[in-house]
C-alpha cells in the first residue's frame, strides 16, 4: 500500500520568550537540514529567519516567516512565531497554520512569562508541543529545575527522554532513554556516532527510564497492557505511547540540548518526526459556508480547495502571500476565490520558502504551507477557497496591513 505523502510532513512552530533561544535553534536546525551551509549567528545579524534589518536591530523575532526543510525523509515546513508579546495576534494567526510546536526554554530560566503566555495560546488552538531546554551549557543549568518549572506552570506531565552527558562547560550529551544509547557532540557540534551508554551514567539511566516507563503507563494505560504482555515496555511502545500523549495534549515529551553549541538539535529533529502530527493527523479545518453553516474540510488534495492567508510581506521577489493549504489543490495560473474580500484572485507563481532561496512549484496541496505571488486582495487572515465551495475559515475584521521587507 503507498502511503500519503502527507504523512511525511510536518508544518512546526517554534515558541519561546524572547532570548530564549529561539532565532538559534531555528538557525540550527536550518543548518542541520543542509537547508543552509553556513551556521548564523544571532549576534552578527546573519540569520536567515530575522531577514527584516529592523529586527536585526532590534535584535528579536517579529518576522515570521515560513521555511522549509528536509529531515529524513520528511518535510519540515518551520513557521517561525513572535515571541515578543506585542506581536500576540501574530503569534495567534501563526498558531492557527501549525500542527505541532516546539517549546523552547532556557535551562537557567526556566518558564519565562511569555513563555506562559504563548504556552496559553498554543493550548486554546489544542497545538501539541515538544518541550527543548536549550542553553545546558550556561553556567547554572540544570534539566531537573528547568522541568520542575514546566511542570509547575505550565503542564503536570512533562516526560523526560534524554539523560544529559556532562552539565554546564562539560554538557557534550545525551542519553537517549529510549533507545538506552549516548549521543554526543565534537566541540565543533559534529554528532559523534550513537555509543553504549557510559559506566557512570548506567544506574542513573535505567532510573530514570523507570520513572518514565511508570508515568507513560499511568498516563496511557493502554501501553500498560502491552508492557504486560511482552513483559517488558519495547521502544516501539514506549515511541506509540508517547506518540499518542503528546498529540492528546496529556503530556509533553522534554529534550534538551545547546542550540549555541549545536547540540542536541538532531534528537529534537527525530523527536518532531516521531511524536508530532501530521497534517492528516489533526482535526478537519472548519469554516463558514455562504449559508452561514459550519464546513469541515479534510486533508484531501481531491477535496475542493480551503486556504489560510497567514502572512503577506513585500519582497524583492513581489508580494508574497504565505499560504497554508487545508485541503484540495492549488495550481499556478488557477482562479480562486477569495472569500474575504469576495472577489476572485488569480494565482501567480507558487513558491517553497526555502530560507533565503524560493523553489518554484507548479501546485500545491493540502498540508502544505507555501507562499503565491500575484495576489491582490489576500491579507493575513484572508480565505483563498474554491469559487463552487466558498467557505471564510477566519471572521473577516481580523486582516492586516501587508509588512514591508527589505
Ligand atoms: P530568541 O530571542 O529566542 O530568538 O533567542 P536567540 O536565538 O536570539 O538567542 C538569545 C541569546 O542567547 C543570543 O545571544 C544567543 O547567542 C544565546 N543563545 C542561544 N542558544 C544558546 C545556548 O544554547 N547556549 C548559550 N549559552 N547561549 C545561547
Amino acid at each position: 500500500m503507498r502511503t500519503n505523502p502527507l504523512a511525511a510532513v510536518r508544518n512546526l512552530g517554534i515558541l519561546a520568550h524572547v532570548d530564549a533561544g529561539k532565532t538559534t535553534v531555528t538557525e540550527r536546525i536550518l543548518f542541520a537540514t543542509g537547508t543552509t551551509h553556513k551556521r548564523g549567528e544571532v549576534h552578527d545579524g546573519t540569520t536567515v529567519t530575522d531577514f527584516d534589518p529592523q529586527e536585526r536591530d532590534r535584535g528579536i523575532t517579529i518576522f515570521a516567516a515560513a521555511v522549509s526543510c528536509a529531515w529524513d525523509g520528511h518535510r519540515i515546513n518551520l513557521i517561525d512565531t513572535p515571541g515578543h508579546v506585542d506581536f500576540a495576534d501574530e503569534v495567534e494567526r501563526s498558531l492557527r497554520v501549525l500542527d505541532g510546536a516546539v517549546a523552547v526554554f532556557d535551562a537557567v530560566a526556566g518558564v519565562e512569562p511569555q513563555s506562559e503566555s504563548v504556552w496559553r495560546q498554543a493550548d486554546r488552538h489544542g497545538v501539541p508541543r515538544l518541550a527543548f531546554v536549550n542553553k545546558m551549557d550556561r553556567a547554572g543549568a540544570v534539566l531537573d529545575d528547568a522541568v520542575a518549572s514546566v511542570r509547575e506552570r505550565l503542564h503536570p506531565a512533562p516526560l523526560v527522554v534524554q539523560l544529559p552527558i556532562g552539565a554546564e562547560d562539560t554538557f557534550t550529551g545525551v542519553v537517549d532513554l529510549l533507545r538506552m544509547r549516548a549521543l554526543t557532540w565534537t566541540d565543533e557540534g559534529e554528532a559523534n556516532p550513537a555509543a553504549p551508554v557510559p559506566d557512570d551514567l548506567r544506574a542513573e539511566a535505567a532510573r530514570r527510564r523507570r520513572l518514565l516507563e511508570e508515568a507513560v503507563a499511568e498516563l496511557h494505560p493502554g501501553a500498560l497492557e502491552e508492557f504486560c504482555d511482552t513483559g517488558a515496555l519495547g521502544t516501539g511502545t514506549l515511541t506509540g505511547a508517547l506518540r499518542d500523549l503528546t498529540r492528546s495534549g496529556d503530556a509533553v515529551v522534554v529534550l534538551c540540548g545547546s542550540a549555541y553549541r549545536n547540540r542536541g538539535i538532531e534528537p529534537l529533529l527525530d523527536a518532531v518526526l516521531a511524536y508530532l502530527p501530521s497534517p492528516l493527523d489533526v482535526p478537519p479545518v472548519r469554516g463558514t459556508g455562504d449559508d452561514g453553516t459550519e464546513r469541515r474540510r479534510p486533508a484531501d488534495p481531491a477535496a475542493p480547495l480551503a486556504a489560510l492567508a497567514f502572512k503577506v510581506s513585500a519582497t524583492a521577489t513581489g508580494r508574497l502571500t504565505h499560504l497554508r493549504v487545508y485541503s484540495g489543490t492549488i495550481g499556478k495560473g488557477d482562479t480562486v476565490w477569495d472569500a474575504t474580500a469576495r472577489r476572485p484572485e488569480r494565482i501567480g507563481r507558487i513558491l517553497r520558502v526555502q530560507a533565503d532561496r524560493h523553489a518554484p512549484l507548479d501546485r500545491a496541496v493540502a498540508g502544505d504551507i507555501v507562499a503565491v505571488v500575484g495576489l491582490k486582495s489576500a491579507r493575513a487572515g484572508s480565505t483563498l477557497c474554491a469559487p463552487d465551495a466558498p467557505l471564510v475559515l477566519e471572521p473577516p475584521g481580523v486582516a492586516e496591513p501587508v509588512v514591508s521587507v527589505a
